[in-house]
């Protein structure tokens, strides 16, 4: 959300594909999607494979936060988001400015794609993620640089996220009259039954996960989706009228989600005496599914890496990663993730 900054960030990696002959463009992202932009750069040719490479200019970290310390010492840097992902970024410049000094990029087909909202998504997604797929449109192949699990694992599969939003009425009473036919349950006991029920009877199927965030309860409620933030007021002696839950959702498949949320929407419907409730569902990242495409460049990755006396190179478990842009081009291209930085823990505290 450090719209100047991430701009800055772009601008420095603008000025060192500039320097490598590559066409560069920041795009600029409409003020309703609340994000700053994009930078894409871009070699065109016939030669070779088309290429997608994949980055991202922003940290998790808010232009406030105390963790905003950048230390330079001799050829090491030190600061928020080296590893996450500035690491793979350079990864990606250098790969290429090393091809570019020996001439092996001439007639290559290769776009470099640097987002600058990737630790929260600009929504909507037609608009913030449209560059990004029409990029993959172009290509046969995307890499992404996102955070390494390690010399010996690459990712060709991950988990996708969504979001969800329970609210639940019931019948504001004095408690005397709880359970009785006019009263009911209470919009507190309903949301119990809803939640218990998500969990014995949705989880367990493998790689999908779903979390409930935040929940407000009571007489009135007040919720700031802004800042994740809330106030509830109740009695107990009044039978509660109002309950918000919101949680996440993380599946393996389009087909693993719709299925949940199914599952979801009906045991919302099975409502105690008095009480109604709703669900809705809001899509943030696709999954990204272990299709052939994706293992045989893992394959090509692990040959590369044995030549190189690097070890093997395997699949990693899809259900222990975050979700990330590659995600949202693994539909039109074969995709590798996982080849960036990787976090080193030092002895010495910096
Ligand atoms: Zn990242």
């Amino acid at each position: 959300m450090h719209h100047t900054g991430v701009k800055e960030v772009g601008m420095v990696f603008k000025e060192q594909f500039d320097a490598i002959d590559f066409n560069t463009r920041w795009i600029d992202m409409p003020a309703e999607v609340n994000r700053v932009g994009h930078l894409f750069a871009e070699i065109s040719g016939n030669k070779g494979k088309k290429i997608l490479l994949i980055g991202h200019l922003d940290t998790v970290f808010e232009k406030d936060s105390p963790f905003q310390k950048f230390k330079k010492d001799g050829d090491i840097a030190y600061g928020p988001g080296t590893n996450d992902m500035k690491g793979g970024d350079v990864v990606v410049l250098y790969a290429l400015k090393a091809l570019h000094e020996h001439q092996l990029l001439n007639d290559a087909q290769i776009i470099a794609a640097f987002t600058g909202d990737e630790e929260s998504t600009g929504l909507p997604l037609d608009i913030s993620r449209k560059d990004l797929i029409d990029a993959a449109k172009k290509s046969e192949v995307a890499l992404g640089f996102e955070t390494s699990t390690g010399f010996n694992y690459a990712t060709v599969a991950r988990r996708g996220s969504s979001g969800w939003q329970l609210e639940v009425k019931g019948k504001r009473a004095h408690s005397s009259g709880v359970f009785n036919e006019r009263v009911g349950a209470g919009a507190i006991f309903e949301a119990s039954r809803i939640l218990n029920a998500f969990y014995t009877d949705v989880k367990g199927e493998e790689f999908l996960t779903f979390n409930s965030g935040v929940i407000l309860r009571g007489t009135e409620i007040k919720f700031d989706s802004a800042v994740s933030k809330g106030e509830a007021f109740g009695k107990s002696n009044v039978v509660p009228q109002t309950v918000m839950v919101k949680g996440g959702l993380r599946f393996i498949s389009e087909e693993q989600k719709e299925k949940a949320r199914s599952k979801m929407k009906k045991i919302t419907k099975e409502n105690l005496p008095h009480t109604s409730a709703t669900i809705t569902f809001n899509d943030s990242y696709p999954a990204m599914q272990p299709t052939d495409g994706n293992l045989k460049l893992l394959t090509l990755l692990n040959e590369v890496s044995k030549d190189l006396g690097q070890g093997v190179v395997e699949a990693y478990d899809p259900g222990k990663r975050g979700a990330a842009d590659t995600s949202f081009v693994a539909d039109y291209v074969d995709c590798l993730d996982g080849l960036g930085g990787m976090v080193h823990i030092h002895q010495k505290k910096h």
